[in-house]
């Protein structure tokens, strides 16, 4: 199995502290937080995905908004410059530590925030990376195995 994500969720997991918009949808997170810090691989979708779904049923969702199809191709151009790769639909990743510790790094520092001009949750994510990432829920296998 693999977990289906669109391109700006490649930022967000590295974030993700069980917040959420809705209950359903931070449960569904959860679910998706623990498939990967298990080691479940990465497959890039385009438009709505895995983390997506729990809010699909309402008829404003934003998943389908232009905004955030924007937000996909900002992010998708930046993580694919920081791990020298393509990422566009059917393209697969796996979050081993190095490559985790990589997108963490780049993110606390700036260098793939762009995807993330007005969102929300900016200065949440911000305050998370700037601590250390202490509180997140997807890890790496090791950090896992480690109890870090
Ligand atoms: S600021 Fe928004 S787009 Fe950026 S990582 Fe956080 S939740 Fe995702």
């Amino acid at each position: 199995m693999t977990v289906r994500l669109r391109p700006h969720h490649l930022l967000c997991l590295l974030t993700y502290v069980g917040k959420g918009y809705t209950p359903a949808f931070v449960d569904n997170y959860d679910r998706i937080a623990r498939r990967l810090s298990e080691g479940e691989g990465i497959v890039v979708v385009d438009g709505p995905d895995d983390v997506c779904a729990a809010l699909l049923c309402a008829p404003d969702a934003h998943c389908f908004r232009d905004s955030v199809r924007v937000r996909d191709a900002q992010a998708a151009a930046d993580v694919g410059e920081l791990l020298d790769m393509t990422v566009s639909a059917g393209a697969r990743i796996d979050l081993h530590p190095a490559l985790l510790a990589r997108m963490r790094k780049a993110f606390a520092e700036g260098v793939t925030r762009k995807a993330c001009l007005g969102c929300e949750w900016s200065a949440l994510c911000s305050g998370v990376a700037a601590c250390g990432y202490a509180e997140v829920r997807v890890r790496a296998v090791a950090e896992v195995c480690l109890g870090i």
